[in-house]
């Protein structure tokens, strides 16, 4: 996400054994954005941990992931994660395992652990996302990336892998097991992952606006270019790349018709409050804001239900018109208007 964050943490990794981060951004509530608590070197357990066999240590960079995955075991605790509760049964231990090798930062111990029970974490993984029939979770979060979260979609006309997790074989051989990979589709400049070392092992082509390359993603396949929208290479008609401008220039969403699932990149995702179901990240932004909130507003020209970001939690809408009020409802908090309704929005929910 967000230039600054992921910028500012890995400049300060690199200067210092030891990180404190004093130009902290956003505000308590709001996870991911607690630097200066994080100790990186420091790998004791943390306090606020109640005793017991999983337990998080001082590097904790407070990305969400684990409160994510397995909520019965882990919670936000003065700006980064703690065990609240220790899993009392196995489905418990095995998300709390999960939940530790995706861990961007390795900052999740356990004790004593079974290897029956490790297994099973890692053959779960990638994690079906509910509601949905063909997209997955992959977990294995990187640092690179701030824990930025990635996809894989399975599908007859060859899998894509939505932004990049970091690289694992056994994740790999997973993905194997899933039918591979035959396109990766990066969101945008910022959260790439390993994307090299999943392009080599699938032999994929990586997509990218052309407008997002930087150094490291040069060597990129497919470089977009214009205002699509754009279909994947082979022409398949199911997945629609559409650029949506705001969090940077020229971000890109996936919409996935046949689950109607958008992959958001840092475009969209659920908010930090019951009251605001959709939100823009505006702190970390590093194009335009009001060009995101019209990039949210274009999006109601594709029917989607499920937004599936890289960085804060996926929503779960339950129909058209739920749609259109949550974005509705985002566009008024910013002061603005639905100015024109598109066609597919008014026939979808009348
Ligand atoms: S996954 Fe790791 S870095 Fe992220 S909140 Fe949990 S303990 Fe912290």
């Amino acid at each position: 996400m967000l230039a600054q964050r992921p910028h500012l943490l890995k400049a300060q990794i690199s200067r210092s054994r030891t990180l404190h981060i004093t130009a902290a951004a956003g505000s308590a509530s709001t996870p991911g954005w607690a630097y200066h608590r994080v100790q990186k070197d420091n790998r004791n357990a943390r306090p606020e941990n109640v005793a017991g066999n999983f337990w998080v240590d001082h590097t904790c960079i407070d990305c969400d992931t684990c409160r994510t995955m397995a909520p019965e075991t882990f919670s936000r605790i003065d700006e980064q994660s703690a065990v609240h509760q220790q899993p009392s049964d196995r489905k418990g231990r095995v998300r709390a395992l999960q939940a530790l090798l995706s861990c961007p930062t390795f900052s999740i111990h356990v004790n004593e652990k079974s290897s029956k029970e490790l297994k099973e974490a890692q053959a779960g993984m990638p994690l079906p996302v509910p509601g949905t029939a063909n997209c997955f979770s992959c977990g294995w979060r990187s640092e690179k990336t701030v824990g930025g979260e990635s996809f894989v979609i399975t599908r007859p006309q060859g899998n894509v892998m939505v932004d990049a997790p970091r690289y694992n074989p056994i994740l790999a051989k997973r993905i194997q097991e899933m039918g591979g990979i035959k396109y990766i589709v990066l969101t945008h400049k910022d959260d790439v992952g390993d994307h090299e070392r999943w392009a080599k092992h699938f032999n994929a082509p990586r997509i990218l606006h052309a407008d997002e390359v930087v150094p490291d993603t040069q060597a990129v396949e497919v470089k977009l270019t214009g205002e699509g929208p754009w279909q994947l290479p082979d022409g398949s008609d199911d997945i629609t790349l559409i650029l949506t401008p705001g969090h940077t220039a020229a971000h890109v969403c996936l919409y996935y018709a046949p689950d109607k699932a958008l992959f958001s990149g840092d475009h969209l995702c659920a908010g930090y409050t019951p009251d605001e179901e959709l939100y823009v990240f505006k702190d970390f932004n590093w194009y335009s804001v009001p060009r995101q909130l019209e990039s949210v507003r274009d999006l109601l020209q594709y029917d989607w239900l499920h937004v599936l970001p890289g960085h804060g939690r996926p929503v779960h809408l339950r129909d058209a018109l739920h749609r259109l009020q949550a974005v509705n409802a985002l566009l008024q908090r910013e002061g603005l208007q639905l100015e024109q309704q598109p066609a597919a929005v008014s026939s979808a929910s009348s």
